[in-house]
């Protein structure tokens, strides 16, 4: 049997688990037609943060070594500063009345089919930009899928603005603001907002925060140094996180029972431990790249042939960094109980997108780092969990 048998069969697994509530969602037919103000605020949206991420200032961060060998992009880490900026003005706007606090929530399903009409858009543009540049530089087209759907260009600018890496800020700062939305919502329906919903926006709203806190070390990820910008990466940051990501505030917005000690002991537990081993994983590889010899749990770091670090998480799982994503994620799906599988979405979700990744990602080291990877792999022979798997 090969691995992608047991990945397939994970796959049916979960779309059987979920398959009375994916009934129950509305038909492609039954989608809203979005009005022109749908469009005005979504491109409102992004050309703020567009704007924000160009005028205000930030580091500058150096990327990987592109594949030519020679060339480091420079990344302006201004991120939080936008967010929080954005966020601002979105909560001013909301709290002198200008802007009712469930509008998002509200125009949810229209604004879902904006962003898909602007990723499918963006995606096409990206698409011609892409296979005219190939043409220019004497290179031979790809097939439709990879460069539509995978990408043509590593690293597509426009007017000066680096959009693989800026799109993450929509994406992000577009999850919160449902978030918050939904929270709104709730309050205005019930005067109050339950211990539920509390417990899950604290808890995604530090995930965002940490996310634009850390923002500089984004540039040393798989999504920035590996894939092409093209409809599934565009996809991803204008539809699918802000809209999946907030499956949960559908469950949470009516479920009015309070969360039991059990409950919250669990959640917490799960994010604490998930977030320690998340966060300090990508760290030590982010310190480990940027400052080779600095400690690594107060000891010198282990390295195999001066590029792969062996010692602190990296050296009890080759992608604990996953694990630890995996565990923030159930802990932002327990607050809804276990009433509806689909509630568990973005974690059924990203257990196969790690599981996936971290094969293709043992492939391109394999081939990158030759025997070093193979002594690696014998050193630190756990993928995710240690005695597991
Ligand atoms: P990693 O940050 O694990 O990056 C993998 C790369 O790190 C490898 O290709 C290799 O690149 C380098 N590397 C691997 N092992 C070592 C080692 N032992 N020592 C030094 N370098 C090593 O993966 P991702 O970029 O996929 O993910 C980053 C984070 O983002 C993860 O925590 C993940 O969970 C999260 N994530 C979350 C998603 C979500 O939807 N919530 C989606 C995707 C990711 P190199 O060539 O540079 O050495």
């Amino acid at each position: 049997m090969r691995w992608w048998h047991g990945y397939l069969a994970l796959c049916a697994a979960v779309l059987a688990l979920c398959r009375r509530d994916l009934a129950a969602l509305p038909s492609i037919t039954r989608l809203p037609t979005p009005e022109p103000h749908h469009f005005g605020y979504f491109a409102a949206y992004v050309l703020l943060l567009a704007v924000l991420s160009s005028l205000l200032p930030g580091k500058i961060q150096l990327g990987a070594l592109l594949s030519d060998g020679r060339t480091q992009l420079r990344y302006r880490i201004n991120g939080l500063l936008v967010a929080g900026v954005t966020t601002t003005l979105f909560g001013a706007a909301v709290l002198s009345g200008r802007l009712p606090g469930a509008a998002i929530a509200d125009a949810v399903p229209e604004l879902f089919v904006v962003g898909n009409i602007v990723s499918i858009s963006l995606s096409v543009l990206l698409f011609i930009h892409g296979r005219a540049t190939r043409r220019k530089q004497w290179l031979a087209p790809r097939s439709f899928i990879i460069d539509f759907v995978m990408g043509s260009a590593l690293n597509p600018t426009l007017l000066g603005i680096d959009l693989k890496f800026f799109s993450y800020r929509p994406a992000m700062v577009g999850w919160l603001f449902i978030n918050l939305s939904f929270a709104c919502k709730q309050w205005d329906a019930l005067g109050y907002v339950t211990s539920r919903m509390l417990v899950y926006q604290t808890l995604t709203a530090w995930y965002i925060w940490d996310y634009f806190v850390h923002e500089a070390k984004m540039v040393y990820t798989w999504d920035i140094i590996a894939e092409h910008f093209g409809l599934m990466l565009v996809w991803a940051d204008y539809v699918f996180i802000p809209f999946f990501f907030s499956i949960q505030n559908f469950y949470l917005l009516e479920d009015t029972r309070p969360l039991t000690y059990p409950e919250a002991v669990v959640t917490l537990s799960a994010f604490v431990v998930g977030f320690a081993i998340f966060r300090g994983a990508n760290s030590q590889k982010h310190q480990f790249k940027t400052n080779p010899s600095a400690q690594i749990w107060g000891k010198p770091p282990i390295a195999i042939g001066d590029r792969l670090l062996a010692s602190g998480f990296w050296g009890v799982a080759r992608h604990l960094n996953y694990t630890g994503d995996l565990l923030l994620a159930v802990s932002y799906c327990l607050p809804c109980g276990f009433r509806s599988p689909l509630a568990y979405s973005y974690f059924f979700y990203l257990l196969l997108l790690c599981l996936h990744r971290e094969k293709r990602d043992d492939e391109r080291c394999a081939r990158k780092y030759k025997t070093d990877w193979d002594d690696y792999c014998l050193v630190v022979p756990y993928r995710m969990v240690p005695f597991l798997y």
